[in-house]
């Protein structure tokens, strides 16, 4: 492959031009109830030429490895036609040409497993969840397991063959009592192997029996409380809400973006520290080199309360005159690569939980999330679970618990942070941007303790 490539930029005519050709196994499993909806593997093989002349970008994709020379030479004449004027230099931050080969770590290789293997494991699940009781109206359960393969080189002398393996099962336990539906998810799976989806029987039947118990809880009184987050609230928080907002290619594009993720300012207390990063090994953001054969770092985007990073393209890099970060992803070959977050975490704090809870005389407990949306720096999460937090304990659960408000008053109203960081990356699904749906990230934190969210019924 390595020669295949090379000699396909051999000659390009541009200023920059890369190749990066992907194979992928994937092997999907769904059911509703207990009708299986859909059970399959599938392999696809292709990849894409992305040429830079002046300043103009040209990109290519294809099916199947065949006449590389040829795509080179047409990404590179539609890089010529897209150039921005006679005279304009392409803007690319420089980074060293790598040479590397990663393997995937993996404890129990998903693809040596019999797909009737897998089925078994999930309708064991999914019959745990059925025969929860007559308050159990359904069940669904999705498993998305892929193994990719990507080769890349490009015009400088880098050359990277990665190996990544990612597993993501959602198990959802739907409950009904009349016009009252509840449920309740189990995220699970991770970049290590089939174990990470193994052994859940217990996690599915509390999810279940949360899910029933949900029914008999009131909807939570709207007001403005004092919220405690869990630690995957928190995770989703800090991507959906603020994460976004840190790359680069939005930020550049608007003015507004640009005055208030100004560098140096202050978005939170001394003891909010957020970071980003593909470098810490084993969850679904993670890999080595970014689709620009960049390698991954950390990034700190807020550091002591004050922001102090964002993420970045080799492009984007150059144009802000900043470092790049290796955040240049694309979902598969038919898609160029733009700048996207990877694991996003709150670092670990200093407060336990009991000491977070203890002097709160009304607030809320909210736990996880069931998607969320966001405009700019406005924010709105329905919280997966919550309970009442009365005089310092934990009380009663309630539920349609929606917290909505503004991401910097937000930040700046964070009151604890918690000392039990926990990752929150199980799942099929993942980030989207553009037409790039779905990719895979991480995120995490600690509980963290916000004052005055405005609590909304649904
Ligand atoms: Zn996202």
């Amino acid at each position: 492959m390595r020669n295949l490539v090379e000699d396909a930029l051999k000659g390009a005519g541009a200023d920059y031009a890369e190749i990066r050709i992907e194979e992928r196994e994937t092997t999907r499993i769904a059911f509703r109830g207990r009708t299986l909806e859909e059970i399959g593997m599938s392999v696809t093989l292709g990849g894409n030429v992305r040429a830079l002349v002046r300043g103009g970008w040209g990109f290519v994709s294809f099916d199947g490895i065949g006449e590389l020379k040829e795509r080179v030479r047409l990404a590179v004449s539609q890089a010529r036609l897209a150039t921005t004027g006679n005279g304009r230099a392409s803007q690319l931050s420089p980074v060293e040409p790598v040479i590397d080969s990663v393997k995937a770590q993996l404890v129990k290789d998903p693809r040596h497993i019999p797909l009737s293997t897998k089925k078994r494991l999930l309708e064991e699940y999914n019959e745990i969840i059925l025969n929860s009781g007559p308050r159990i109206q359904t069940s669904t359960i999705l498993y998305v397991e892929t193994f990719t393969k990507k080769y890349f080189a490009n015009t400088e002398g880098t050359y990277i063959d990665q190996e990544a393996s990612d597993i993501g099962a959602n198990i959802t336990a739907i409950a009904r009592d009349g016009d009252n539906v509840q449920q309740c998810f189990l995220p699970a799976g991770g970049t290590t192997g089939f174990q990470t989806v193994e052994g859940l029987h217990e996690r599915v039947r509390d999810i279940a029996r949360r899910a029933i118990e949900m029914l008999d809880a009131d909807p939570v009184k709207a007001g403005e409380y004092t919220v405690v987050i869990n630690p995957g609230l928190a995770g989703v928080f800090v991507h959906e809400a603020f994460g976004h907002l840190s790359e680069s290619d939005f930020v550049y594009e608007n003015e507004r973006l640009q005055e208030i993720m100004t560098m140096g300012a202050r978005f939170g207390p001394d003891i909010l520290n957020i970071v980003d990063g593909a470098a810490v090994e084993g969850h679904r953001g993670s890999y080595r080199y970014d689709d620009e054969g960049v390698p991954s770092r950390m990034t700190h985007l807020i550091r002591n309360g004050i922001l102090v990073g964002r993420l970045h393209s080799r492009e984007t890099a150059a144009k802000m005159g900043e470092r790049p970060t290796g955040n240049a992803r694309a979902i598969n070959y038919r898609h160029r690569p733009i700048v996207r977050m990877t694991n996003t975490f709150i670092e670990n704090g200093t407060t336990s939980f009991e000491d977070m809870i203890s002097d709160i005389k009304e607030g809320v407990y909210a736990i996880e999330a069931y998607g969320g949306e966001t405009a700019m720096e406005m924010f709105t999460f329905s919280a997966g679970e919550a309970f009442m937090i009365r005089n310092g304990k934990i009380a009663e659960r309630v539920r349609d618990v929606v917290l909505t408000g503004n991401l910097f008053d937000t930040l700046k109203n964070i009151e604890c942070i918690g000392n039990d960081f926990e990752w929150h990356d199980g799942g099929a699904g993942g980030c989207g941007k553009g037409a790039q749906f779905p990719l895979p990230v991480g995120d995490g934190g600690p509980h963290v303790r916000i004052r005055k969210v405005v609590i909304g019924g649904r």
